[in-house]
Parts: C-alpha cells; structure tokens; sequence
C-alpha cells in the first residue's frame, strides 16, 4: 500500500459517514484504482468509455462504477451495461436512449440529472429552471430511476467561488424531493472535487468526486 491508499484513508478519515467518495479515476491504471478500492472507496466515477472498459474488465466487482463524463450519443450503447450509475443525464433524448437499452438487459439504470448551476452557455447539464419539469417528462421512462442530481459548477480559481452554485443546486434538490414525484428518489447529491469537496460537504453534497487528492496530479483531463 502507498500513497494513493494513505490519501484514500486520510480522506475517508475526515468526511462525514453520510457522504461518500467516487473516486475520479481518468487517465488511472488499474493497479492505482485497486489500492483506491482496497483503501476503503467503494465508488468508481469514469469519463471516458475505452478506458473504463479496460479498467473494469480488470478491477470489476470490486468497485461500483459512475459514469461521470459527457455523454455522447453514440456511446451510451457501451455505457449501460458497463456502468451501475449516469450521474450525466441531462436530456430527453439521452434519457429515451439509456431507458431503452436498459430495458433490452432488463435493468433499470439509476441517474443523476445533471445541473448547469452557473446556467453557463454551452455548458452541460440542465438549467436550473428545468430540473424539475424534465424530471417529472422522464420519470414516465421505466428503465431509468431518478436518484438525484450532480453539478460541476463553473470553473473558478477559488473553489469558496463555487459555494453558491453548491447551495443553489441542494435547494433545488430539496425542492424537487418535496414535489415527491412518484418513483422518483432524491437520494444522491453529487457535488464537488479535490479542491471543493469540503464546500460541497458544508452545503449538503452526498457524493464528491475526488482525482486529484487521490491519485495525485494528471497530466490530461
Ligand atoms: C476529473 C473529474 C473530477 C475530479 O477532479 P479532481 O480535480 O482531479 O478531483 C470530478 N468530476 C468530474 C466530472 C471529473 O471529470
């Protein structure tokens, strides 16, 4: 055990039990994201569909793999059956196409929606404003099961920067649970990276992505 493991342990050391860590594993060697695991992170998140495959095909029942990068259309046929959760859904196009391939395996996929918190142009992610009517259009899909939402917020040089987009996006999370759509269940509030994570914490995220803190530094994102 090494590095990766001592930070893994520091960090699990220190969050509270009711949050949990997917460790954001692009660009991470198999072998870096086993000592993760064997350190005590439960949850995988992956970018990118060839590298996950490759890392799975490996480290698998491990662990329990987010798919948490962009999803382009022509990937989700490789997406459903390798990920457990899309913590990226951000359209109804999106949501039609996993809902259906997810029903030809006989699963029923659980997503985050994604929120474009700073409601930047080009961004990914739902406006805020919309969360909750394209929730209650794609709670009608029986293949997906809505278990909350997940935020980048914008890029800034001083995480306490994001503090507000975090708050923004737990209030409309409240909101969305107190609409109590049927079979919709507001559990998951992903939020938050290395420089962020205890921010996101403070203002009620339940996941936090965590690369960085973890593996150390990447040479590409
Ligand atoms: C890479 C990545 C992270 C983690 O970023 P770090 O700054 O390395 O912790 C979190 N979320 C998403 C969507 C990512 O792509």
């Amino acid at each position: 055990m090494g590095i990766i493991a001592d930070n893994v342990r520091q960090i699990l050391s220190e969050i509270p039990e009711h949050v949990q860590v997917v460790a954001a594993a692009k660009t991470r060697s198999a072998d870096e994201i086993r000592e993760a695991v064997h350190a005590g992170v439960a949850l995988i998140g992956e970018n990118y569909v060839q590298e996950a495959r490759a890392v799975i095909a490996e480290v698998g029942d491990l662990a329990r793999w987010h798919f948490i990068g962009h999803i382009q259309t022509n990937k989700v046929k490789y997406i459903v059956p390798l990920f457990d959760m899309i913590e990226t859904l951000d359209s109804m196009p999106l949501a039609q196409t996993v809902d259906r391939l997810a029903g030809r395996l006989g699963r029923v996929m659980p997503v985050l929606v994604e929120v474009n918190s700073a409601q930047e142009p080009q961004k990914a992610g739902v406006l805020p404003e919309d969360v909750l009517p394209f929730i209650r259009q794609i709670n009608t899909l029986e293949h997906i099961r809505i278990q909350g939402l997940m935020t980048m917020g914008p890029f800034l040089d001083d995480p306490e920067g994001l503090r507000p987009y975090f708050r923004a996006t737990r209030e409309l999370f409240d909101e969305v649970a107190k609409a109590a759509v049927p079979g919709v269940e507001m559990k998951h509030l992903s939020m938050g990276m290395s420089d962020s994570y205890r921010i996101a914490i403070e203002e009620g995220a339940t996941l936090v992505r965590i690369g960085t803190m973890i593996f150390g530094p990447r040479n590409y994102s």
